[in-house]
């Protein structure tokens, strides 16, 4: 080993889903939204001044902000920006998880929570999901350095209500408790109203999949005006402007278009309810759903077959090795059009893979 390579910090990335380049394929592998986002959004991005872009953005990103603060109806100082809201995490656990004692986030979750941990030297535990995937309450009530609960969780696709999350925060007013709403415009409950009430608690959303804006890298974190001043100041310890001038200019121009907003989510709840009902008809196993994916696995095809035979036929869902979910699969909803595709390959595989056996 050379002399310097001991001194490397190392680290387990975090193995973002395939962006494949190709075209012809489908694409349910990493929750985007199948839609484009607004036609307002559109317009910001093609009257966005670029000769402006010879001077740095507004490292406020006032103009964003101030959009959010008001679409939410809060108070100045309660939102704050970053490049999608994995830039926003990252930044949250290094500002609020300085504690020697492990901060808390369940074993099934956003795998990108013990990459953060781990890169920042923060100890954590993680306390089990029950047998139904769903959070038992009681773990998240012993002495903790924070805690980070995304709801509705993924890759589960299964949300909390809002009562229970109170209950953790109400718990734990002693430490920072993260929750990552990541999916909640698709039909989870919020506890944005409990910012009011709790100091410590963060309430952390994207513009990634409810708003179609993954290529924009826009999110976003509220709550109390120490909380966002504390992130704030992390932040421009590192790097003061990390939202470009048409990031700022789309961000806001997407929450002036309410009604596009809410036809998108419709079309993609419909999707999903739809496709839930053909995949339990095709003798999947589906996890209740809140977000915009559904989390599946089936009694006589491993999640490992599937997943390949999937990905010969250019159809590419997400695999995951864990232990108590390596059966499952993770299929986000696309277009109608898609989902039809993706079911006919399906009915072929398993027509292959399972009816002759059953037959023989
Ligand atoms: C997708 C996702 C994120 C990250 O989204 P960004 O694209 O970085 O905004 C964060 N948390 C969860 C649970 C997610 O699924």
């Amino acid at each position: 080993m050379k002399e310097w390579e001991k001194n490397v910090r190392r680290v387990n990335p975090y193995i973002a889903g395939e962006q494949p380049q190709e075209d012809n394929i489908i694409k349910l592998n990493t929750n985007e939204n199948p839609y484009p986002p607004s036609p307002k959004v559109k317009k910001a991005y093609e009257t966005t001044q670029v000769d402006k872009f010879a001077l740095y953005p507004d490292p406020m990103s006032s103009e964003l902000v101030q959009a959010l603060e008001s679409y939410y109806d809060l108070k100045r100082g309660q939102v704050f920006v970053g490049v999608g809201s994995d830039d926003v995490l990252s930044l949250s656990f290094l500002t609020f998880f300085n504690s020697d004692v492990p901060i808390l986030f369940p074993d099934i979750t956003y795998s990108f929570y013990p990459v953060w941990a781990d890169v920042y030297r923060i100890p954590f535990e993680c306390p089990p999901l029950d047998d139904n995937f769903c959070i038992r309450i009681e773990d998240y009530k012993k002495k903790n350095g924070g805690i980070v609960i995304a709801n509705p969780n993924a890759p589960t696709s299964i949300g909390m209500k809002a009562s229970q999350i109170e209950e953790i925060v109400r718990a734990n007013r002693d430490v920072v408790v993260i929750v990552d709403e990541a999916y909640v415009d698709f039909g989870g409950e919020t506890v944005l109203p409990l910012i009011e009430r709790y100091d410590n608690l963060l309430v952390v959303r994207t513009y990634s999949k409810s708003r179609s804006m993954a290529g924009m890298r826009i999110g976003f974190a509220m709550g109390n005006e120490a909380l966002i001043r504390a992130l704030t100041d992390v932040k421009e310890s590192i790097n003061s402007y990390t939202m470009t001038m048409a990031s700022i200019r789309v961000g806001a121009a997407s929450l002036a278009d309410e009604q596009y907003f809410q036809e998108n989510l419709a079309k993609v709840v419909t999707t999903r309810e739809w496709c839930e009902k053909e995949l339990e008809r095709r003798g999947f196993f589906v996890l209740p759903s809140q977000t915009n994916f559904l989390f599946v696995r089936h009694e006589q095809i491993s999640g490992q077959e599937l997943f390949e035979k999937l990905r010969e036929q250019k159809i590419f869902v997400r695999h995951f090795s864990g232990a108590r979910i390596k059966e499952y699969l993770r299929i986000t909803m696309g277009t109608d059009e898609q989902m039809k595709a993706f079911l006919l390959q399906l009915d072929k595989i398993l027509e292959k893979n399972i009816d002759n056996k059953v037959h023989l």
